[in-house]
């Protein structure tokens, strides 16, 4: 059994518009933008990840804004719900707030002793705020969102799939253990971790397959390591139990490692280290565009294609 996952890391999803994706995590949800960068691979879209102060890794949602994209079509075999962590008794100030700014699909109720707000973000992206303890976190509070209510970072991530054993035998052999069953979702939970500490397994049977991924849709989930020494172990190990893992890929401010999981869903394996402070400084994080090193040559022309973004 695998002993270094350490929590989730970050969570990568899809967007259609820059500015709507930056004004709702910034402004609406007073997340903080830790880093401004592109994509690996399609320089000409941006990848913006928010966070809380340093990004710590457990808090950090990502995104690609491709301009017009269709939405996904929701389905099995995805993260159904990224969910984040708030204070206790912040959720009738959340209600009220997203309510104000038009937010859609909210909606109340409790799982496993928690109380949770469900949302959709702009692209019908399926989140939930969930009461939580701090668990020696600290909200950002850019003035968006006062302390007493702000976002700690992830409380954990809800995946819907036919065949929730199979991603339970894994998650099992990643560290995790199988804790309480409600309904059709069983809880998993990784002890020693981060506070980004729970997988809900939702079996959704005969639901038809998430299906052309797009706005909206969670491309990856990403499982922290403390470093790079941690993620080999974690590499060997998977690909002795028969996963495809790709080589080790520098990303800049970890390094990463992905596999397709039975159920579907695309995951990540991301070190601690070095973090979103290697190329800025704490005060400055996310402010300037930063761009991988082998585009730095281009970075007028990259400039010139991508939508400027207000602060
Ligand atoms: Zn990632």
């Amino acid at each position: 059994m695998i002993k270094d996952i350490k929590g989730l890391h970050h969570v990568t999803s899809m967007a259609a518009d820059a500015n709507t994706n930056n004004q709702f995590f910034t402004n609406t949800l007073g997340l903080r933008r830790v880093k401004k960068t592109v994509n690996f691979d399609a320089p000409e879209v941006y990848h913006l990840y928010y966070g809380d102060e340093l990004g710590t890794p457990g808090s950090v949602m990502t995104y690609f804004p491709f301009g017009t994209m269709p939405k996904g079509r929701r389905g099995a075999g995805e993260v159904g719900v990224t969910e984040f962590a708030v204070p206790e008794g912040s959720l009738p100030f959340w209600t009220e707030r997203l309510s104000s700014k038009g937010v859609a699909g909210l909606a109340q109720d409790t799982a496993f002793g928690e109380t949770r707000l469900s949302f959709e973000g702009p692209d019908g992206d399926g989140f939930a705020l969930v009461e939580s303890d701090a668990q020696g976190r600290t909200a950002w509070t850019s003035g968006n969102v006062s302390e007493d209510a702000g976002i700690f970072g992830f409380r954990g991530a809800r995946f819907r799939l036919r065949d929730a054993d199979a991603t339970g035998e894994l998650l099992t052999y990643m560290g995790y253990q199988k804790a309480e069953h409600e309904g059709d979702i069983t809880r998993y939970v990784i002890e020693g971790g981060n506070a980004a500490d729970t997988i809900d397994l939702e079996q959704v049977g005969n639901a038809a397959p998430a299906a052309d991924q797009g706005a909206g849709s969670v491309h990856h989930i990403a499982f922290a390591v403390e470093d790079r020494a941690a993620q080999l172990r974690v590499r060997e190990a998977l690909m002795q139990t028969g996963y495809q893992v790709t080589p080790v890929i520098d990303r800049d401010y970890f390094w990463a490692i992905y596999f397709r999981t039975p159920g579907g869903v695309l995951f990540e394996i991301a070190t601690n280290e070095p973090g979103f402070d290697r190329d800025e400084d704490t005060a400055h994080l996310g402010e300037a565009l930063k761009l991988p090193t082998r585009y730095e040559p281009h970075r007028d022309k990259i400039e010139a294609l991508l939508p400027p973004i207000a602060a």
